[in-house]
């Protein structure tokens, strides 16, 4: 790499600058729009993995150019894309070039969205996306919110603010309940919060993966008879394995007889609010205490954009507010011209924090809720038509139908064993990341292996999904081949 001058105040110049803006977005244009055009999943060689680990911390500037071009060739080269209209492993992220360019103006302008009076237009900004989140749900007036990075941040969020508001902050014997569907990112919230594996109440699923209102009631009333403290539920609006709901208004019910926290996780299916089908697999999505609210994962954002919602927005300055005498001047300022909830340092677990609402506001202004919605439900329509044309292929079980853009299925081997069908079935991904075309993952579902797909890019087309389902159950019957063919042992 070219040796640069030291350039002391750690800027380019106005040139220097445009041009390398120029070039990156024209990179960004080239791959927006053609990802179909890319293997979707890349590997990593031995060499390129020690070179970049390798590299000492350079006492000198290199070009910008130098360090693009290094970049492209080892980084971009070596990552999987989650906006590949044929990446269907875990939740994909499809992302949008209006909310890139947002992310730009957030980094660019380095808005700093923590203090009501240093980042006023900001703060109004992200106050109004996340009334017009809670407005979709169906929460009532009062509500709030706060834009976070992920499903991981807002679910921890969300249950540091039911351990302030309903045990003030004592956990001693307080009890949790969650099925074993529920994402892994519960527990550990609980976790990081102090609580003991054992106030996690596991509750296993029924049949269609949803948690069982019955043995929830029977364990809280164990629960109680022991002197223990049932005090929240950990419920799943679309889990990340099947896309499975857990039934909401009986769950709401049963909290609210018991005095109960619910607590919503909806990181992935909360989107479908947008759709008609808010009122059928969502109905009581409104009565959740807190709700997470993944923005990156079904509403088309770049990583990182979620939201937590709450019933009452005083529960999060209950749960978050600090006082600082370095900030008070701010602070004796902004409480008289709007309150709290627009401190949004006073929200969340973070300090500064940077303006991730302007990508959500952005986009949603310059493509609409009307294309958003019509984008979401596409999402239901393909994982339909994945199904149909599995079940119709004779290769596969279907063993979850689609559900919030998510179907699930196991290979079917010609003699209907058991464990091959497992064996082929988790061998399968990996099969797909070395032929390159389309990339599902696996999960399993009780002692099933099954491959799940996730359907919710708006841009996959029909024939995109047809080719993989042709693909995949080629690889299958490659692999039922060779592990019938292996000597046994
Ligand atoms: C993805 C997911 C999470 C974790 O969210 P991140 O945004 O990845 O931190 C939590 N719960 C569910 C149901 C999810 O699908």
């Amino acid at each position: 790499m070219r040796k640069m001058p030291p350039r002391e105040q750690i800027k380019l110049d106005g040139d220097e600058m445009r041009a390398m803006g120029y070039r990156i977005i024209d990179m960004l244009v080239d791959y927006t729009g053609a990802q179909a055009q890319f293997p979707v999943t890349r590997a990593l060689d031995q060499v390129t993995f020690d070179e970049i680990l390798s590299e000492p911390m350079p006492e000198a500037g290199s070009s910008w150019e130098d360090v693009l071009e290094q970049f492209e060739r080892q980084v971009l080269t070596t990552i999987d894309h989650l906006d590949h209209p044929r990446f269907f492993a875990y939740i994909p992220s499809s992302s949008n070039f209006v909310s890139v360019m947002a992310d730009t103006l957030a980094s660019g302008y380095n808005i700093f969205n923590s203090l009501y009076p240093l980042g006023t237009g900001a703060a109004i900004v992200e106050r109004l996306c996340i009334r017009w989140l809670c407005k979709l749900c169906g929460m009532p007036e009062g509500a709030g919110g706060v834009f976070v990075s992920g499903g991981s941040v807002a679910n921890l969020s969300g249950l540091a603010v039911a351990r302030q508001v309903l045990l003030n902050g004592d956990m001693r014997d307080a009890v949790i309940y969650a099925s074993d569907q529920a994402h892994f990112v519960i527990a550990r919230g609980l976790r990081i919060l102090g609580f003991a594996p054992e106030q996690l109440r596991e509750i296993p699923s029924d049949e269609d993966f949803r948690l069982p209102v019955a043995d929830l009631e029977r364990a809280i009333a164990e629960d109680k008879a022991a002197g223990k403290r049932p005090f929240c539920v950990a419920a799943t609006a679309g889990t990340t394995n099947t896309g499975a709901v857990d039934p909401l208004p009986q769950l709401a019910d049963l909290c609210e007889r018991e005095g109960l926290w619910l607590h919503v996780d909806g990181a992935y299916g909360a989107s479908a609010c947008v759709t008609e089908h808010r009122k059928m697999e969502l109905a009581g999505i409104e009565r959740a205490h807190s709700l997470t609210w993944d923005a990156h994962k079904w509403m088309f954002q770049p990583v990182e954009c979620s939201a937590l919602l709450v019933q009452d927005r005083h529960w999060l300055s209950a749960t978050f507010k600090d006082t600082a005498h370095f900030l008070s001047d701010a602070d004796a300022h902004s409480q008289e011209e709007v309150g709290e909830e627009m401190n949004f340092m006073y929200q969340g677990i973070q300090l500064t924090r940077y303006f991730r609402a302007l990508k959500f506001w952005m986009s949603v202004k310059v493509f609409g809720m009307a294309a958003m919605r019509q984008a979401i439900e596409r999402g239901f329509k393909l994982a339909e038509l994945a199904e149909s044309l599995l079940r119709k292929s004779g290769s596969w079980e279907i063993v979850t139908p689609a559900q919030l853009a998510i179907v699930t299925f196991q290979y079917k081997p010609a003699d209907g064993d058991e464990a091959l069908a497992n064996r082929i079935t988790d061998e399968l991904s990996g099969a797909m990341a070395a032929n390159g075309f389309a990339f599902a993952s696996t999960t399993k579902l009780g002692d099933k292996t099954v491959m799940r797909m996730c359907t919710n890019n708006p841009r996959t087309t029909d024939a995109d999904l047809r080719q993989t389902i042709t693909i995949m159950s080629r690889l299958g019957a490659n692999l039922e081949k060779q592990l019938l063919d292996a000597p046994a042992g």
